[in-house]
């Protein structure tokens, strides 16, 4: 008994070490993909409901890996905020998507009032030079602040209020605007979309899939709604994949939605396909 005791548990230090080199192994692959700009941004339509015309475009990371293709951030991105790559990563993701937004505004004159919107992890809300980095971003691109939207998750500002006020505060006052992303499923509290002069909700896709059933689950998404609409906010759903789904939203008052329905996330080329087309449905 003590001997098999004694291999389950070098077994179990076997797959603990397996593990723990596997995690490194993919931090110096990170780090180097970092070096070796091996990111891209897709975008991926956001549309108003009825109409379904192009509002804006969400920025989604994207490491197109020499060996294992293009690899989404579901399998690095919590790496990436583990160990703060997430910020370099972050201001990639900025500089590229704001400099792309601005060719196409000034390559298609009714992209005007097309926005993109930029995840912002709590990493880069906590990185002291953000606000400055965002406005040497913006001058260099020549892209309007109006134009952008940042996305943030209820997490991220809870972890830090004070700052966030401060450093939220300030890109307010340039034009920028924010978003809570996920809405529901994090830490709900109604003061901080006060507290912090939020522009527009964004509902996640687990609420969004309840739309249109005949239980309580489905009183969630008009109850988002009917908040978004009494604060003056925006309000956008996530993941809507039927058209079932968007005629509820619509018939709901639902201003906006995202969702594999409309397109997927796309690299630049088909994303200013899209544009021209304008209507996408
Ligand atoms: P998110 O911000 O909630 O982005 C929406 C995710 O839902 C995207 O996954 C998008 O592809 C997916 N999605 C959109 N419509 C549908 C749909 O109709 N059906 C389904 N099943 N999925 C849909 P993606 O691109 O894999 O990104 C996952 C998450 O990674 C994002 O969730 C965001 O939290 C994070 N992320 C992506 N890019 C960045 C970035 O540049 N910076 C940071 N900090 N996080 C990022
Ligand atoms: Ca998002
Ligand atoms: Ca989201
Ligand atoms: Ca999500």
């Amino acid at each position: 008994a003590k001997r098999r005791g004694k291999s389950r548990s070098s077994t179990f230090d076997t797959a603990m070490r397996q593990e723990a080199l596997n995690t490194l192994r993919t931090q110096m692959q990170l780090r180097e993909a970092i070096v070796r700009q091996q990111f891209e941004v897709y975008y991926q339509p956001i549309v108003a409901l009825g109409s379904c015309r192009l509002t804006g475009f969400e920025a989604l990371v994207r490491w197109n890996h020499p060996k294992r293709g293009i690899i989404g951030p579901v399998e690095f991105i919590a790496l990436a905020e583990e160990t703060g790559l997430i910020v370099p990563i972050g201001q990639f993701v900025l500089r590229e998507a704001c400099s792309q937004m601005a060719t196409w505004r000034r390559r298609y004159a009714d992209a005007g009032d097309v926005s993109i919107s930029i995840n912002l992890s709590g990493h880069q809300l906590g990185s002291p030079t953000l606000v400055t980095d965002i406005e040497q971003v913006l001058e260099d691109t020549g892209l309007a602040a109006s134009a952008v939207k940042l996305e943030l998750t209820e997490s991220t500002l809870i972890d830090d209020p004070t700052t966030a006020t401060r450093i939220l505060g300030r890109l307010r006052d340039r034009g920028i605007k924010l978003y809570i992303d996920d809405f529901g499923t994090g830490y709900s509290s109604l003061s901080y979309l006060h507290r912090f002069a939020i522009d527009g909700l964004k509902i996640d896709k687990s609420f969004v899939d309840m739309v249109g059933r005949d239980d309580r689950k489905a009183a969630i998404v008009p109850s988002i709604v009917g908040l978004a609409h009494n604060l003056g906010m925006g309000v956008v759903a996530e993941g809507v994949e039927t058209p079932q789904q968007a005629r509820e939203l619509t018939l709901l008052d639902c201003a906006e939605a995202q969702g594999y329905l409309y397109s997927r996330p796309v690299p630049r080329d088909q994303a200013a396909a899209l544009i021209e087309r304008r209507i996408l449905c």
